[in-house]
């Protein structure tokens, strides 16, 4: 069977180059190698190889076949990397979430409840420590000052079956606070209203939870912040037992 050039088609009659890969033969001349190129070609323990111009062209599409491939791995790599880390991450959130809910709606609760415990009491400040030596003689002693302090406040409050307790641990350089508790809320609205009839310095507070006491502290420090910038026409009231900055013209309560 007659060898036909790979390049120019005509008979090779010494089989001159061939290629390594699809073993097609090649005119020296068509081969388009140099002298030294053709001299290497033709040793017969090359270790250079010789590829038609089809082939080198195949060798090159391969190579960049190989390096697409290799490429397609290390993508699919890091996709496979990035899916894990995404779904422990959406894990990690929504539990933060459920967790978080549960906390809102605990604290919640827990602050209603509170709220609740402490809604029929007031707190007295400035009562001076009874003298007596037992404390059940104190107790009875600090509940006459208290009846005596809020029939002076209102003649209208329920005083008979007020309890009354001393919050802290005794001292002698200060009056403990005593936690008033009263019939209802009502009486202790009353007391609120007018505890300004006292004039020996007892003051008489509202039992706030720690987060009412601490909006109205934010609050006070806003109309501070009001009143240093020139405005004197404001004022804290509470409506429906929330604290509100209004305007002192406004929603003036008259006293019982
Ligand atoms: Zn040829
Ligand atoms: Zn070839």
């Amino acid at each position: 069977m007659p060898i036909n050039c790979a390049k120019c088609k005509k008979f090779v009659s010494d089989k001159e180059v061939q290629c390594d890969l699809c073993k097609c033969f090649l005119h020296s001349t068509c081969s388009g190698l140099s002298a030294t190129e053709l001299q290497c070609v033709k040793l017969k323990d090359r270790r250079i190889n010789f590829y038609c111009d089809t082939c080198s062209d195949m060798k090159s599409c391969l190579a960049k076949v190989n390096e697409m491939e290799t490429t397609i791995k290390r993508l699919e790599d890091e996709i496979i990397n990035l899916k894990s880390h995404i779904s422990d991450k959406a894990e990690k959130i929504s539990t933060n979430d459920s967790n978080n809910e549960g906390l809102v709606y605990n604290s919640i609760v827990t602050e209603i409840l509170d709220r609740q415990r402490r809604e029929n009491n007031v707190i007295f400040f400035n009562i001076k420590e009874s003298n007596k030596t037992t404390s059940q003689e104190q107790s009875q002693d600090d509940f006459e000052t208290v009846k005596n302090y809020l029939s002076q406040v209102s003649t209208d409050i329920e005083t008979s079956s007020v309890k009354c307790v001393r919050l802290g641990k005794f001292s002698n350089s200060k009056n403990r606070p005593i936690k008033v508790e009263l019939k209802c809320n009502s009486d202790v609205m009353l007391v609120l209203r007018n505890k300004k009839k006292l004039t020996d310095g007892v003051n008489i507070q509202s039992d706030s939870t720690p987060m009412q006491r601490d909006y109205l502290k934010k609050l006070r420090e806003k109309l501070s912040a009001i009143q240093e910038s020139g405005d004197t026409g404001k004022t804290i009231r509470f409506i429906n037992k929330v604290p509100k900055i209004v305007d002192v013209s406004k929603n003036i309560r008259k006293d019982k």
